[in-house]
């Protein structure tokens, strides 16, 4: 499993691209992880190829996670792409996604040449999709988002989307072998956001080792990196960081 960091950001940092994550299984398929208003920028730096995506994971519907559908799907179509796409989210995802092309390109929709393969989840369910297994628990955020944990095999991964913990997120995530976690600020005071301090205790209760801080708000991000490393030194028997776009992780 090879997981690529296409975006670490939060909706408004110009320096960071949104928070979207490339997965690649180990028998070659393709999941993108989110995909907010400046995703496909990112996602076509790293991959030219318009038959190579096969899943796109919405957790929720701000804009920052899924405002990019149309401009992806256009490229798609620009260059030539023949293979349906699978698109995962909450059951209202098919009815979104119309609203936000119909917004951004109207009547495109009608001309993509590919088929949209929609398909739910809500939290607690689980899918088998090619060769993963995906399962999802709802964090606390301003709106219903899923967290969702990936198992191939022996491996596994936990993306949190946006929001705090849960005792279902805390469960879904034990004993992962990476935790992606939105931490949008040092400690919890912003209701429906995740923190670094959050997350360190998130991974220390969830038996996990590996943990890549995501979606930081940008202040904290530029201000607050040596506090970061503070906090993270504290904790013993934790691998976490703070991923650059690009970076490249294999389970
Ligand atoms: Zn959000
Ligand atoms: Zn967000």
């Amino acid at each position: 499993m090879e997981i690529t960091f296409l975006g670490v950001g939060e909706a408004c940092d110009c320096r960071y691209p949104n928070t979207s994550i490339l997965l690649k299984t180990d028998i070659g398929r393709s999941f993108l992880l989110d995909c907010g208003f400046t995703a496909p920028h990112e996602y076509f730096r790293f991959c030219t190829d318009p038959d190579e995506l096969d899943v796109l994971w919405i957790s929720h519907f701000h804009g920052d996670h899924f405002f990019g559908v149309p401009l992806l799907l256009l490229r798609f179509w620009e260059m030539g792409r023949m293979k349906p796409l699978k698109i995962i989210g909450q059951p209202s995802v098919e009815k979104k996604i119309q609203a936000v092309m119909d917004l951004a390109y109207p009547n495109f929709g009608k001309k993509i040449q590919f088929d949209l393969e929609f398909m739910y989840m809500n939290s607690g369910e689980y899918l088998v999709v090619s060769d993963l297994e995906l399962r999802t628990a709802e964090t606390f955020h301003s709106q219903p988002c899923l967290a969702l944990r990936l198992d191939e095999g022996e491996k596994s991964l936990f993306y949190s989307g946006d929001g705090r913990p849960t005792a279902a997120t805390l469960e879904l995530a034990h004993g992962c072998n990476l935790v992606i976690h939105e931490a949008f600020k040092l400690s919890d005071e912003v209701p429906g956001h995740g923190s670094v301090g959050g997350c360190l205790d998130f991974c220390r209760r969830a038996h996990v080792r590996r943990l890549a801080l995501v979606h930081l708000n940008r202040q904290v991000r530029m201000e607050e990196t040596d506090q970061i490393q503070a906090m993270i030194n504290t904790v013993s028997g934790l691998d976490a960081f703070l991923p650059e776009p690009g970076d490249v992780v294999k389970l």
